[in-house]
């Protein structure tokens, strides 16, 4: 069965995009059937992606307002060898137009239904705000990843972003997890990291993910050349922690479900 996962975290620049886009690649390479909605009208994971966001004849923005359907704005990314719904500035004024729109907060999980049995993932590129369009990732997916930078205002970010899942959970979408908090732009040497990711690890336990995302060049500089860092550099550290963190998923999702 499909796996729905939206990447979401409403602060800004912590690694959601840069990790929806090496997760796609890395769950691509293995053999994984992967669509990547871009839900940010910043555009950036469709860029990352290799398509060119200033030419883009069908948005997701016209799939979430019901003019055109999913399989018209579908592209694939070359280098990733996965599907892209790109976004580009004009979804912006998605967020003011679905407010008028019947089931404004399902509009991306109705979209979806159509395409689901083609896909193994579903991964859902949040954009950094608690906004309609993050609502409407977290009704369409399962599970939540949450990519966070272990510093000190982190935790007090990851409360607000758990009581909206809360929220989400107690009004539209009953089955929405937690997946995972992911340390991202992880630097070892730094004594305050080390702190904040104990505590994370305290708090959170199984859910953080073992495999943790260190700082590293060859994933800053890969969305440049509009390919996944796996196509910019094999052997770099930044690949290597993304597929490591693609086989952890696949080995969760192995396991047999928990009894709690
Ligand atoms: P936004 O909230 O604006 O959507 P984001 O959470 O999607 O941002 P990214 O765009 O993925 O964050 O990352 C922010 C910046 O940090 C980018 O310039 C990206 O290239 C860089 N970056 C992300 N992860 C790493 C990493 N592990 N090592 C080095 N640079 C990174
Ligand atoms: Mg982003």
């Amino acid at each position: 069965m499909v796996k729905i996962l939206a990447i979401a975290n409403q602060k800004g620049g912590v690694g959601k995009t840069t990790t929806t886009v090496n997760l796609a690649a890395s769950l691509a390479a293995m053999k994984q059937r992967v669509l990547l909605v871009d839900l940010d009208p910043q555009g950036n994971a469709t860029m990352g992606s290799g398509i060119d966001k200033r030419e883009l004849p069908v948005t997701i923005y016209q799939v979430l307002l019901g003019s055109k359907g999913l399989q018209e704005c579908r592209q694939r990314s070359g280098a990733g060898k996965y599907d892209v719904l790109p976004a580009n500035r004009e979804l912006a004024g998605a967020e003011v137009e679905l407010v008028s729109l019947p089931q404004r907060e399902t509009r991306l999980k109705d979209a979806l239904q159509a395409v689901m049995v083609e896909y193994d993932y579903i991964l859902i590129d949040c954009p950094p705000a608690l906004n309609l369009l993050t609502l409407n990732g977290l009704c369409a997916a399962r599970s939540v990843m949450i990519p966070m930078q272990c510093e000190y205002y982190a935790l007090e970010g990851l409360s607000d972003l758990v009581n909206t899942i809360r929220k989400v959970r107690a009004h539209l979408n009953p089955d929405l997890e937690i997946e995972g908090l992911l340390r991202t732009m992880y630097d070892p040497r730094n004594t305050l990291a080390q702190q904040v990711s104990e505590q994370l690890q305290q708090h959170f336990g199984e859910k953080v993910y073992r495999t943790v995302i260190p700082r590293n060049v060859r994933l800053a500089e890969a969305p440049s050349y509009g390919v996944p860092v796996l196509s910019h550099d094999k052997l770099s550290k930044g690949t290597q922690a993304y597929l490591a963190l693609a086989g952890e998923l696949l080995n969760n999702a192995a396991k047999p479900a928990q009894i709690s």
